[in-house]
């Protein structure tokens, strides 16, 4: 059989922010299980990265397995126009449940960046609906990461590499630094003072902007962002995309600042790394504006697959083990491992930063290290890592065992000692 990346062969697979004519060749994933991923060669990974950070709950777990398999029996599908199903239902009250304040009101979507889109739509139609003109712009913060898609591409940092070539196809948003000192935060008080007639809402990462670099900014930062956003009369939305679900050490990271945002949105974690699946959850204060006696008042969205009860269900699975099992507790356990083994590459040259909140982990270099390089030496260490621009990152399952995650450190320390400063 040939491989399924000969380079003979036509490259069918058009593979995500890969250069196709350079990049090594993916791995063929055979089967997956706790934090380990086996090869089609046979060889057993350690997922230092829980699979973009999803599978919170590790691999194949038998709950979530037997919550979708009973779920494919009865309804793998049905439109949302008009219909509605338990697993939906049950999902949005328990998500409103476990939300701070009264953040109630759960659109589904099926990945992170058209719930970003959502969002941007929400706020924006919110203005529309008031009877406002004129407020199409969003005010997000350098560095930050919001997806992919148009609008969400729009308010991710307008100077990294990924989207940078996009600028002028994207609505021109407006960006300002964390207000992480005081002249930042006077900054970004003016800057809102200035664009407040033009600005639908304030986006932000809370507590860490991850796929940007992994960057934190400490609770207060963020109750900061939530007052002066509320100060300039602006809703807020916090992506919690990547934070959401026990990541940061609490189950939503917005716990930690004692903020409840306007609107929030989830996706990653959602389903415990299973299946595609998204929300955006609004205040009350926010729904009531497209309360209305005016059909074109409501809500324009609604995607083909939104709230597949499959996704829905696996959703509710992980939420039960959220519930049942100690999954904060095994984060703060991971926080502490990680702070320990981490520590000792801070005095090396070539590390400018080791940064941990929760389950995350990360080594900032001075200078970008050789990417394919690094990913080597983690295979060699039978790991998988994936190192990106000058980071080079841990956020594993947080049902990882201690063994796995010893030598997830133990290869972390290796591979960046080996790399040349
Ligand atoms: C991953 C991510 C997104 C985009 O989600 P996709 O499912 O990849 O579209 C948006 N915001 C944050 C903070 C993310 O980490």
């Amino acid at each position: 059989m040939t491989s399924p990346n000969d380079r003979s062969q036509k490259h069918h697979l058009w593979r995500p922010y890969t250069q196709m004519k350079s990049a090594a060749p993916p791995l063929e994933a055979v089967r997956t299980h706790g934090s380990r991923i086996v090869l089609a060669d046979g060889r057993e990974l350690i997922d230092g990265i829980a699979s973009w950070w999803t599978a919170a709950h590790g691999y194949n777990h038998p709950h979530i397995r037997a919550a979708v398999a009973a779920q494919l029996e009865a309804m793998p599908h049905v439109m949302f126009g008009g219909l509605t199903h338990a697993p939906a239902e049950r999902l949005a009250a328990r998500l409103a449940a476990l939300l701070p304040g009264d953040l109630d009101h759960v659109f589904f979507t099926d990945s992170g960046s058209v719930a970003v889109e959502v969002a941007l739509k929400m706020a924006v139609q919110m203005w529309i609906n008031r009877g406002v003109s004129g407020r199409t712009r969003i005010l997000s913060f350098r560095e930050g990461y919001h997806g992919d898609t148009l609008g969400a591409m729009s308010v991710c940092d307008p100077d990294e590499g990924m989207h940078r070539r996009f600028g002028a196809y994207l609505p021109a948003q407006v960006f300002c630094d964390l207000p992480r000192t005081a002249a930042q935060v006077a900054a970004l008080d003016a800057t809102l003072a200035a664009e407040r007639a033009t600005l639908a809402a304030v986006i932000v990462e809370p507590l860490v902007q991850g796929a940007g670099g992994m960057r934190m900014h400490p609770p207060e930062v963020l109750a900061t962002v939530a007052r002066l956003a509320e100060r300039h009369g602006l809703p807020l939305i916090a992506d919690e995309i990547f934070t959401g679900f026990g990541r940061t050490g609490t189950l939503f990271a917005c716990e930690q600042a004692g903020i409840v945002p306007d609107i929030l949105c989830l996706s990653k974690a959602l389903t415990g790394g299973t299946m595609a699946l998204a929300a955006t959850v609004a205040t009350g204060a926010v729904f009531e504006c497209f309360l209305s006696d005016d059909p074109a008042a409501a809500l324009m969205h609604g995607p083909t697959f939104m709230a597949n009860p499959l996704a829905c269900a696996a959703a509710n699975a992980s939420l039960d083990l959220f519930e049942g099992e100690p999954r904060l507790r095994q984060a703060a356990t991971i926080a502490a491992a990680l702070a320990d083994g981490l520590e000792p590459l801070r005095d090396l040259p070539q590390v400018a930063d080791i940064r941990v909140l929760g389950a995350i982990g990360a080594v900032q270099f001075r200078a970008p290290p050789d990417l394919a390089d690094l990913k080597r030496r983690f295979l060699a260490r039978g790991t998988w890592v994936r190192p990106f621009g000058d980071i080079v990152y841990l956020t594993p399952a947080l049902t990882i065992g201690a063994d796995d995650l010893a030598h997830l450190l133990e290869a972390m320390r290796a591979v960046v000692a080996e790399t040349a400063p």
